[in-house]
């Protein structure tokens, strides 16, 4: 769940992922994507004072749902767009890159570029060191002045989860396995109800040519997502697959169902190689599944861009460990470049706030990314 205040202290008059408060006094919006902890003030009757931008999925739900919001205008993915803004008579411009998050359809993370500095939010994300490689070669390196980091499994206790192709073809194995027994047999997804569920609808959708049952109450929560009218129905009797938090006994009078349930924080220690099911009883069956990065790949990430300083978007009521987990990231980051005789980039410093970069680093800044850039002026 995200803690990120919306500000950033490099940037003046932005805002991310919150849209109240003093977040109100910013000139321009920018939205990660459409969990409703990164849209808390969207509700708000007069709109925003200022344009937001996002994906172009994203602007779709945006629309559908928040209708007070006039001004919604989309980030090309991978396209810099440079946006100026004005206030009290002062001009103001940053270069602003949306990059592929893989959290849930439509969600980017965001390079902002601002005189010299080069900032990247993550919003909520999921990359696997492979992704990296094989598909982000503009962040090797990037050395970016600040990562604001959607650090959700930032704890040792989550090293690794399964990939989310690996986490859905299991659970697809498993209502196959079971709705094969009989017409009879069914099957019931158990999400935690916080959770944004889309991609992985449209994916058992997709793959098994089925609808899956969404209770009307939240019908809401996916029916704006694009195509997600394929995959879900609130006609009970048409669905084999349910998705419900809990369901009446006798609702589903003769029938024989199975209950799978996905998720990510009851996966504690797992390492690849073992299973990514377990059978809680003779109904249930847990799925490892994960939408934000694990322990292992927040490191890789951290080490692919080697940030100057992170900053963490997602803080739990006991933080240390938190912050310890970061302290020894940005620790070894340093050692290994010490031995590669590389400059000391980052430098690991436990001050349960974020970290800073060495004060005796004078490098010269690198010069911004090179790309296309389209010109935007309010
Ligand atoms: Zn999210």
């Amino acid at each position: 769940m995200s803690t990120f205040s919306g500000l950033f202290e490099e940037i003046p008059f932005i805002s991310a992922d919150r849209f109240d408060g003093e977040n109100l006094r910013s000139k321009i919006f920018f939205l990660s994507h459409c969990h409703m902890d990164h849209m808390r003030g969207l509700d708000r009757p007069e709109g925003l004072p200022g344009p937001l931008y996002t994906s172009a999925v994203s602007r779709v739900l945006v629309r559908k749902q928040f209708p007070n919001v006039q001004d919604v205008r989309v980030l090309e993915i991978g396209s810099a767009e440079e946006i100026s803004y004005e206030s009290d008579g002062e001009e103001y411009r940053v270069v602003v890159t949306a990059l592929p998050a893989r959290h849930c359809p439509g969600s980017i993370m965001l390079l902002i570029q601002y005189r010299e500095l080069k900032i990247l939010y993550t919003g909520d994300f999921r990359l696997t060191k492979a992704d990296l490689d094989s598909k982000f070669a503009s962040l090797r390196q990037l050395e970016p002045d600040v990562v604001y980091l959607d650090s959700s499994f930032l704890k040792k206790c989550y090293p690794e989860f399964p990939t989310q192709t690996e986490s859905i073809k299991k659970i697809c194995d498993l209502i196959t396995e079971w709705t094969s027994i009989s017409p009879q047999h069914k099957v019931i997804i158990r999400i935690p109800a916080q959770y944004g569920s889309e991609f992985l609808f449209m994916e058992i959708g997709r793959k098994l040519k089925q609808k899956i049952y969404v209770a009307n109450e939240q019908l809401e929560k996916y029916i704006f997502f694009p195509d997600m009218d394929q995959c879900i129905s609130s006609n009970l009797k048409e669905c084999n697959i349910f998705s419900l938090q809990k369901h009446e006994k006798g609702m589903f009078g003769s029938f024989h169902y199975r209950i799978i349930q996905p998720s990510a924080l009851f996966w504690k220690n797992w390492t690849r190689g073992q299973p990514i099911c377990k059978e809680e009883n003779k109904n249930t069956i847990r799925v490892a599944y994960s939408s934000h990065s694990s322990y292992t790949e927040l490191k890789d990430f951290i080490e692919f861009v080697k940030p100057k300083k992170v900053q963490l978007n997602v803080v739990s009521k006991m933080p240390e460990e938190m912050y310890k987990c970061l302290d020894e990231i940005l620790g070894e980051l340093e050692q290994s470049s010490k031995e590669r005789k590389e400059p000391a980039i980052v430098k690991s410093r436990f001050d349960n706030l974020f970290r800073v970069p060495n004060s005796g680093y004078n490098r010269k800044y690198e010069e911004p990314i090179r790309m296309p850039i389209k010109r935007v002026k309010l």
